[in-house]
């Protein structure tokens, strides 16, 4: 396999976020964007006591792409403005449309504040093409054991299918874009190659431990590649422990993007109507449960 060049390398910034240290490796003053993907926030990981969020984030809005939560250990509950409840367990994944608009909440679960243990997650946000910005927010919430996956070298290996298609398995997950969402675990030692779409832009992130790239370079822990569109796919090794990679990859949309905070359109005027469609409460009303 002929693999794929490193187009860019960020190393994530790390914000305090209410309670929570979240790593931003995108976007970063170098790489504004990996389209469709516009951010990147791994949270944790953290471990919390009983009886403590380390999330407690209150409602806000979103409108105009989808915000992905991959939670790798833990429990969230979301509690949007159109009136769904949705909880997520360690290795869930919740892929939310925002669409023309919705209200949210992100904290912990009941289940993880009676217990404490570790928050580990990234929240992801994806762009929606211009054509489906304003469709009505939709919620998938998957579980893990829902996630098919591909095992090679015993359990050494295992790659999960969250979106698109890889190697014959199909991702639960329905995007409006083509996406291909992929959860790598190797531990340490083992190695795995992974043909990637040709004309899917794509990167990789590294949560934890340390990373050979295409037999050749190290990366470790907080550590984003970007990929040049060069080659059929990457390879990956795990160099020190167990190993998680989120490989992400998507068919650009290349059009203009206008974004105010949680608001991402085509146009300023669109931010401008979506800042007042928020305030005369097009977005629905949150209300606590
Ligand atoms: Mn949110």
């Amino acid at each position: 396999m002929k693999t794929r060049t490193v187009a860019n390398i960020t190393t994530a910034e790390e914000l305090q976020m209410g309670k929570t240290l979240v790593k931003q490796p995108l976007p970063t003053q170098n790489v504004p964007r990996v389209d469709p993907f516009l951010l990147l926030h791994h949270f944790g990981p953290t471990e919390v006591a009983p009886g403590s969020d380390p999330l407690d984030v209150g409602p806000h809005p979103h409108r105009g792409f989808e915000p992905v939560t991959f939670l790798y250990s833990g429990g969230i509950k979301h509690h949007d403005s159109r009136g769904n409840t949705g909880i997520l367990a360690g290795g869930d994944v919740q892929w939310m449309t925002a669409g023309m608009g919705i209200i949210h909440s992100e904290r912990a679960s009941e289940a993880f504040l009676e217990e404490g243990g570790t928050m580990d997650g990234i929240q992801l946000w994806v762009n929606l093409p211009a054509e489906h910005k304003m469709v009505q927010p939709r919620y998938q919430d998957i579980k893990s054991k829902d996630i098919p996956a591909i095992r090679q070298d015993g359990e050494n290996v295992e790659v999960r299918v969250v979106a698109g298609e890889f190697q014959g398995l199909k991702g639960p997950v329905q995007t409006y874009t083509p996406v291909l969402a992929l959860q790598v675990g190797l531990q340490e030692g083992h190695r795995v190659e992974l043909p990637l779409p040709e004309n899917f832009n794509a990167l990789a992130y590294v949560l934890n431990g340390a990373i050979q790239l295409n037999d050749n370079w190290n990366y470790e822990a907080g550590q984003m590649m970007e990929f040049r569109q060069d080659g059929e796919g990457i390879v990956l090794k795990s160099m020190q422990g167990a190993v998680d990679i989120l490989v992400l990859a998507g068919e650009p949309l290349n059009e203009p993007i206008s974004q105010y905070g949680p608001f991402v359109m085509n146009t300023q005027s669109e931010i401008m109507e979506a800042m007042r469609d928020y305030q005369m409460g097009k977005m629905g009303f949150y209300v606590e449960e």
